[in-house]
């Protein structure tokens, strides 16, 4: 197994991406704390998790708002009071705004996803960080965006945040690689979760918005989160022991061109 004896935090793991990267975790032998505000997608999301035979919870849901420094710390704090480590940290929550140039975009807009989507994974690592170093090391993995290497029309305040995200990757795998600590994120291109489906709903034509998304992307398809799943877990072991600081598109060639 890939994290055998591991621990990970995992934010925004109470579904979508988060949750199949948890399952996979849990499946690899590591023992997974996960996060979101919904506390009920949370009890759903763990029932899912736990390993009915194993002698001790192999996991555990943690209701926050990661965009809150307390919040933070107390995921990091109950992480290591219930599992007593930390090896690896996937900052995953995140929100998107469609449909907005920045001439559309309210002040409390811009800042919801900036908190959000980047100022969680500063609080997140913050609180994280001293643990990572205490196990000798470990992984972080942020999800960025294939709207952090390219713009999009209607996108402007996530595709800075994403943007965002790629840079504090490279700055923070450079400041923490001498304590073993990599630093790596993933740029998915539509992934099936809730927050394409919302979208698709939006378009009015769930079906006809499905072939407009898929052919936006060369393979032709979106991604299953099972597919974005293994790359976090790549990152998140050592099968990617000489990675740090890379931004690694999952996105069906979508920035290929
Ligand atoms: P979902 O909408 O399915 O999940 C988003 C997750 O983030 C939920 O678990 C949600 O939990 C959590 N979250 C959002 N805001 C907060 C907050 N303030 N505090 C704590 N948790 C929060 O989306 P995905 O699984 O698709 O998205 C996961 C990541 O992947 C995001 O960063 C997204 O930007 C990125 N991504 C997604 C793509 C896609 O096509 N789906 C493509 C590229 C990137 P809760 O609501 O309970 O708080």
């Amino acid at each position: 197994m890939k994290l055998a004896n591991r621990v990970a935090i995992i934010s925004g793991g109470n579904r979508g991406i988060g949750l199949a990267t948890a399952k996979l975790f849990c499946r690899e032998g590591a023992r997974v704390v996960i996060t979101g505000r919904d506390e009920t997608a949370g009890r759903a999301a763990l029932a899912q998790l736990a390993d009915s035979a194993a002698r001790e919870p192999n996991a555990l849901f943690i209701s926050a708002d990661v965009t809150q420094n307390d919040a933070c710390q107390r995921i990091v704090k109950e992480t290591i009071d219930a599992f007593g480590r930390l090896d690896i940290l996937f900052n995953n929550a995140g929100i998107i705004l469609r449909n907005r140039s920045i001439e559309a975009t309210t002040e409390d807009e811009w800042d919801a996803m900036m908190n959000t989507n980047v100022k969680s994974m500063f609080l997140l690592s913050r609180a994280a960080l001293p643990h990572l170093r205490a196990a000798g090391g470990g992984a972080i993995v942020n999800t960025s965006s294939y709207l952090g290497l390219v713009g999009a029309p209607g996108l402007a305040a996530y595709s800075a945040s994403k943007g965002a995200v790629i840079n504090l990757t490279r700055a923070m795998a450079l400041d923490h690689a001498r304590d073993k600590i990599r630093v790596n994120c993933i740029c998915p291109g539509s992934v099936e979760t809730d927050m394409i489906y919302t979208a698709w709903q939006a378009y009015g034509d769930v079906d006809q918005a499905a072939r407009v998304w898929s052919a936006k992307h060369p393979l032709g398809r979106i991604a299953s989160v099972d597919e974005v799943a293994r790359l976090a877990l790549f990152l998140a072991s050592d099968d990617s022991s000489f990675i740090t600081g890379a931004a690694i598109p999952i996105d069906g060639g979508i920035t290929a061109g």
